[in-house]
């Protein structure tokens, strides 16, 4: 450890996993210690599942809300037996099929884990991150790991080492750099309920993917509609401010025509002269917004390019000197549904059209 004792050290894995630093991860995340590390989809804070202090510890790192229960991080089939019961041929048969991967399945606890990892509900949220860091990381501390996405409540999730630093140093004991994680946004979350799979929240494994395998599928109503006070909602994390920059942002409705796109943000701003408004706009859109100020979220034909660098692109905008910021949207096919849910949610539901 560095010299003053609550400093928090970074190991560089992004070439190779090291294994003596490995095993000091491994005494910390023993001892009860918080570990941020890479997965796939964004980074994670985590802590021995099994050890309620450290999931204290989590949520009180990241001032996450009671209510919002962590997903349990695992390297094993066996790792499931400690802590959930009945598991249903349909909830196996979608872990054989998105497992490793971006994938959370909600099962049964059997409340073997501490309270707060489950937020005291009689279910636990599971996945089997395909990220090799990741996977040693679990594999080597022999223990469920709980992870929450790497980042203070509220704000865009972590997606590179450089973006949360300043946020969660001092905060943790260790950060492992695995470099930039390449899908960029959260885990699909899901529940199967009756048979169909009711997706929580959206992620790369998209509604398409699930229902391409034969299971029936749906979206649960809160993807896209705001909680509304007092109502009932199967993940509370959908309740929860999330994703949002500092700075006013809206959200730019997708058509397919995407002049009319291009129209209602040129009138916008028109009308708005007296603010400093700035763009994330989509790499072909570059050319016909020269006098504007903008900034590249990718190619509006490639959603796997948008998905990775949205989480920084919005972090950035906090940086840059404008009043209001507005963003592209784009269509909400496969991971589009992903990405406008995010987004949606970061613009606090404010859309443009
Ligand atoms: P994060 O830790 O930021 O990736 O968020 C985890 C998401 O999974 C939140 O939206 C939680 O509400 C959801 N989640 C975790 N466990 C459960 C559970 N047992 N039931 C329903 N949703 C859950
Ligand atoms: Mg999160």
């Amino acid at each position: 450890m560095g010299e003053k004792e609550d400093m928090s050290v970074i190991y560089d894995f992004k070439e190779n996993i090291k294994n003596d630093e490995l095993e000091i991860i491994k005494e910390k995340i023993k001892s009860g210690g918080l570990v941020v590390f890479p997965t796939e989809t964004v980074y994670g804070i985590g802590a021995d599942a099994t050890n309620g202090q450290a999931v204290k510890n989590i949520f009180k790192a990241k001032g996450r809300p009671q209510d919002n229960p962590l997903i349990v991080h695992i390297s094993n089939y066996e790792m499931l037996k400690e802590f959930t019961y009945d598991i249903t041929q349909t909830e196996k048969a979608l872990m054989d099929a998105f497992w490793p991967g971006p994938f959370t399945i909600i099962l049964k606890s059997n409340k073997k884990l501490p309270i707060d990892v489950t937020a005291g509900l009689d279910t636990v949220g599971i996945r089997m991150p395909d990220n090799d860091i990741a996977l040693s990381i679990i594999e080597k501390c022999n223990t469920p790991i709980a992870a929450p996405s790497a980042n203070v409540s509220g704000r865009p999730s972590g997606t590179n080492i450089a973006d949360i630093f300043q946020e969660l140093n001092n905060k943790v004991d260790i950060f492992v750099d695995g470099g930039n994680t390449n899908i960029g946004i959260e885990s699909t979350v899901v529940k199967v309920d009756n048979n169909v799979v009711n997706i929580l929240r959206p992620g790369r494994i998209s509604l398409e993917d699930i229902k391409a395998l034969g299971f029936e599928a749906k979206l649960d109503k809160h993807v896209f509609e705001d909680v509304k006070d007092g109502e009932k909602v199967e993940s509370p994390g959908m309740k929860h401010r999330h994703y949002a920059p500092a700075v006013k942002t809206l959200l730019l409705e997708y058509t397919e025509d995407e002049s009319i796109m291009l129209d209602v943000l040129k009138k916008y701003i028109a009308k708005n002269s007296d603010k400093k408004i700035g763009i994330l706009c989509f790499t072909e859109h570059k050319q016909f917004l020269k006098e504007y100020n903008t900034i590249d979220i990718g190619s509006i034909n490639n959603k796997l390019e948008v998905s990775s660098r949205i989480y920084t692109k919005l972090r950035s905008i906090d940086k840059l000197d404008c009043d209001e910021w507005i963003i592209e949207g784009l269509s909400r096919a496969g991971i589009g549904t992903a990405i406008m849910n995010r987004l949606t949610r970061a613009c606090s539901y404010n859309i443009l059209k």
